[in-house]
């Protein structure tokens, strides 16, 4: 059976191409009847004609269009950039992992487009506008077009930095014929999906500076009034914005009522999330069957499932070029530390300089083990990546969202450890520790002048007066405050490494053996001498 509908979207789609090759068959019809209705030398002079004459036109054609581009829009590069196109999408809604939550308000969604009839015979009205936010890698796009093709209408997509143009009224044009395009699909097939990619390019808020921006101005307002448009009309045109940058960024107008005002968020997968995204990927490689997906997941502290994805696809690469036909545990670990810390180098160092990279880092490991309340040891390792030259790796054993003062403290101490080791082996330090120290100063200063957590009870953010508004003793208080934290904690750790020096040296010596420790391995010599990690205490 022809559905009728169609034909006629196409033909309104099209119509502009269907009348033309009409009246060029036309004309060609007339020129061949004219031309055989001559005599044959009069025929002759005109079909002699005819590849010069196309030629002249064609030349004029070219002439036209290229004062056009360049005169009135700015050059090449602003041909209007490929049509918007109804794709037809298929991702299946298991397909989109690690986010339940947002699947779960998703779903709800999905549900009232495809009730859509029965809805409209109470008279309800679909939801016209939904926003995604959160970080990027977390499968908004995914999710929109699950909620597509599980709803099973067309889904046309834009990014926003698509309508950012030099020229005032481009943007806004494109804007136009998204919608368009939108409420023409919408009309054939019951229902669209516009899914707006990184609406903060075009939704931030609106400036009313002469020195610019008007362009985004009239882009952003031209969205609204699309959006506002799709209120009266009966086609089923569903817009889903997506954005990694704060709410607050976007302008207060795109937020009201009728426009995207069902927010759902897509944050970072749990613990929970990751174990199945990994178990997802894991399944489209080779792999080895006793992966302790449950271990990787807490390894991925923080990760998004576009991290995992990654992982995943660098493990099975490494495995490849190991000769291997199977992802293992290690592939996967070696993975994310090429991912997190870059590709190792091969540098020959002198002998002296090796040691004192080792005891530096057994000196983070060793304070992060005993000393931090919530970060696991994960690895540490004398091999030198990027800039590093050795790296102790660590991570949280679940996500925290904010730190502690127990938590900044033990941060400021393992910073610490570094240079403490060197000391206490030495006798001297290197500039190694320049980044340590960096990152340590950074903390104490932060809880005194930032979180109130100063041993002296001095509260309030001072960075954010003027420095010319805090008077002398102040800053003076302040300052030593910050130094009183770094020597505390400086005394603790100097503390338990001298208490620790045998562990020290055995951590060394292992390091300068076998270059990489993993946790298995530093766990069971903390455990050869009866040291428990800090953190099992707590539990
Ligand atoms: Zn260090």
């Amino acid at each position: 059976m022809i559905n009728w509908r169609i034909v006629k979207m196409h033909f309104i789609n099209h119509w502009v191409k269907i009348l033309i090759i009409s009246i060029a068959i036309l004309l060609v019809a007339v020129t061949i009847y004219a031309l055989s209705t001559l005599e044959s030398f009069h025929r002759q002079i005109m079909i002699v004609q005819m590849p010069v004459s196309i030629l002249i036109a064609g030349i004029h054609a070219t002439i036209f269009i290229f004062m056009y581009l360049t005169f009135l829009r700015g050059g090449f590069a602003k041909l209007d950039k490929a049509p918007i196109k109804g794709k037809g999408v298929n991702i299946h809604w298991d397909d989109v992992i690690g986010i339940d939550e947002a699947k779960l308000e998703a779903w709800e969604v999905v549900q009232l487009i495809k009730d859509r009839h029965q809805l409209h015979k109470i008279g309800g009205k679909i939801i016209r506008g939904l926003l995604f936010i959160g970080p990027a890698g977390c499968g908004k796009t995914y999710l929109a077009k699950a909620v597509a093709t599980e709803a099973g209408i067309p889904f046309i997509s834009m990014s926003g930095s698509e309508f950012v143009e030099v020229f005032v009224g481009v943007g806004a044009a494109r804007v136009r014929k998204l919608f368009a395009r939108a409420r023409n699909l919408a009309y054939g097939h019951g229902g669209c999906i516009v899914f707006l990619d990184e609406l903060d390019a075009i939704g931030r808020s609106r400036t009313f500076s002469f020195m610019g921006g008007q362009e985004t101005n009239s882009t952003q307002n031209q969205l609204l009034v699309e959006l506002d448009g799709l209120k009266d009309k009966s086609h089923n045109v569903i817009v889903i914005g997506a954005t990694n940058a704060a709410e607050s960024t976007l302008d207060s107008a795109l937020l009201r009522p009728g426009r995207f005002d069902r927010k759902i968020y897509i944050d970072r997968p749990s613990l929970e999330g990751r174990e199945k995204v990994f178990s997802y990927y894991l399944k489209t490689v080779k792999s080895d069957p006793n992966i302790d997906v449950g271990r990787l997941a807490r390894k991925c502290v923080y990760k998004t499932p576009a991290d995992i994805q990654n992982i995943v696809k660098e493990a099975a690469l490494i495995a490849m070029r190991y000769g291997k036909d199977t992802v293992t545990h290690k592939e996967i670990s070696e993975a994310i530390e090429r991912v997190d810390m870059g590709i190792k180098h091969k540098r020959t160092m002198s002998g002296g300089e090796r040691r004192m990279v080792a005891s530096h880092e057994s000196g983070h490991l060793i304070v992060m083990y005993r000393l931090h309340p919530t970060d696991d040891v994960f690895k540490a390792s004398i091999v030198s990546r990027r800039e590093t030259l050795g790296i102790v790796y660590s991570q949280p054993r679940e996500e925290y969202f904010t730190s502690s003062r127990n938590r900044i403290l033990a941060n400021i101490k393992v910073s610490l450890g570094g240079y403490v080791a060197e000391k206490l082996c030495f006798g001297v330090t290197s500039d190694g520790v320049a980044t340590d120290f960096k990152q340590a100063m950074n903390h104490a200063h932060n809880m005194v002048w930032k979180y109130g957590m100063g041993p002296e009870g001095l509260l309030g953010d001072y960075t954010s007066i003027p420095p010319s508004q805090i008077s002398e003793t102040t800053k003076d208080k302040l300052n030593s405050e910050t130094n009183k934290i770094f020597q505390l904690c400086y005394a603790e750790v100097e503390e338990l490494l001298n208490k620790e020096s045998i562990l020290l040296n055995r951590f060394v010596d292992e390091l300068l053996k076998k270059e990489e420790l993993e946790y298995d391995e530093i766990e069971t010599i903390f455990r050869e001498y009866d040291k428990e990690d800090v953190k099992n205490f707590k539990a």
